[in-house]
Order: C-alpha cells, then structure tokens, then sequence
C-alpha cells in the first residue's frame, strides 16, 4: 500500500473517532471515502460504533455496496454511500448521521437553512428525501443500492441532505471538508433551534451564503478545524 492511501486510511479512522468526540456520531452512522486510485470502491468500516474504529475494521466495497474486501459485518446502510458516490463523481466522502440538533427538522420537514456564517458550508438549505415516495412502508434504513440511488437523486448536487424521520448525509470533497460540513451542519441546527424558540431567526441571504460557503468549504479554515480536532485522536 502506497504512503498516500496509508495516510488516507489513518484520517479515515481519525475521522469516524473525531465525528463520535464532537457528538455528530454515536452508537450509529458512518463515514467513509472513495478510493483515489480506483474511484469504482470506496472503503468504510465495517458495522462497529464510530469511536471504536480502528484500521482492521475497514472494509472495502464497489459503488453497488458489494463487499470487495475486510471482514465483519458490513454496515446495513452502506448503500447510502454506493449510491451516492454511483450518482456524484464530485463526492470523496459521505457521512451519514443522527446527530440530535438536526433530527427536529428530518421530523418536521421545516427548512434547515444557514443563520450563521459556518452554517453556509452546509447549503442554502438541506435536501429532503422521505423513504415513502419511492418504497412505502419500510424499516427506515437505506438497505438497497436502489434506495441509495434515491437518496442520492434527491440530494442533488447539495453538500448536505436530511433523511425524513431518520437523519441526515453530508457529503465533500474530502475527508477532513465532509467532517467540517457535518459539525457546521449540526451546530447551525442546534442555533436555528434555540433561535426558533425565542424569535424569528435571521437567515442568511441567498448571496451571504454562496460568499461564505465559498470562504469556508475548504482552505485554512477546514484545515484549522482538522488539525486541532486530530490533534484530540489518541494514538493507538
Ligand atoms: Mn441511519
């Protein structure tokens, strides 16, 4: 294996182990990141609480969700990420989470739109995809490559997109900007929340948002936020 995709492999790790300390994940959702050499699979890992993960745990799949390496039992949801990275050549890395601020607004469908400059990285507003209108009745969990692939049509070309009575996704063009867009994603939420229950909030406009989504999407600021956050990863 190549020094590159060591590395990569290391920040995914880190990654699943950033996302449960700052609250985004806990016993579920994942993360995971298209394989640069191959774009066809991407690695994730297997069906393990996020803040356990280590490297022995990461299995590697093509873009239908079918296991190709890594053993375990993979991840029910999987197919969140086959059809996402099938439909968006643009997406490295997808997080799938319930992070608690945001699920109010998968519960009710009410607009989840930036009210804080951070919050622009996830979008003028999040997508909304509900399991009803294509498949009815259903356990609530993206179980097929034909699910992920309505997900992923509803998403759009968005960064960010909530899952109707279940959760959220986030995608980037990178490990470390699908982390930032996910934390930034719950912490405006959590702001829309608290500002909703005492006024009526202050959206950004339209502009505010393309400005500062531009500004904090990539660069300094996302590699500030990962190098203090990997900075918290104990060693193994
Ligand atoms: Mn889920």
């Amino acid at each position: 294996m190549t020094e590159a995709m060591e590395s990569l492999l290391d920040d995914l790790v880190a990654a699943n182990y950033i996302l449960a300390h700052e609250g985004v994940l806990d016993v579920f959702g994942h993360i995971s990141v298209r394989d640069p050499i191959n774009p066809q699979k991407f690695h994730l890992s297997c069906s393990r609480s996020p803040g356990l993960v280590t490297r022995s745990d990461l299995m590697e799949f093509d873009l239908a969700g079918t296991v190709l390496a890594g053993d375990g039992h993979p991840y029910l949801e999987r197919f969140i990420h086959s059809g996402i990275y099938s439909l968006r050549p643009d997406v490295q890395s997808v997080v799938h989470h319930h992070a608690g601020p945001v699920l109010p607004f998968a519960v009710t469908g009410k607009p989840l739109r930036p009210v804080f400059h951070l919050g622009s990285v996830a979008g003028l507003q999040s997508s909304l995809w509900d399991s009803q209108d294509d498949f009815g009745d259903t356990a609530m969990l993206i179980t097929s490559h034909e699910m992920g692939l309505s997900l992923a049509r509803s998403l759009g070309q968005g960064p960010t997109g909530l899952l109707k009575r279940h959760g959220a996704i986030c995608v980037g063009t990178s490990i470390q900007q699908v982390t930032f867009i996910a934390v930034c994603m719950r912490d405006n939420a959590d702001l829309l929340l608290k500002s909703l229950a005492i006024g009526e909030p202050d959206y950004l406009t339209e502009g505010e948002v393309e400005k500062a989504q531009k500004l904090h999407s990539g660069g300094r600021p996302v590699e500030r936020a990962w190098e203090f956050w990997k900075s918290r990863v104990p060693s193994e």
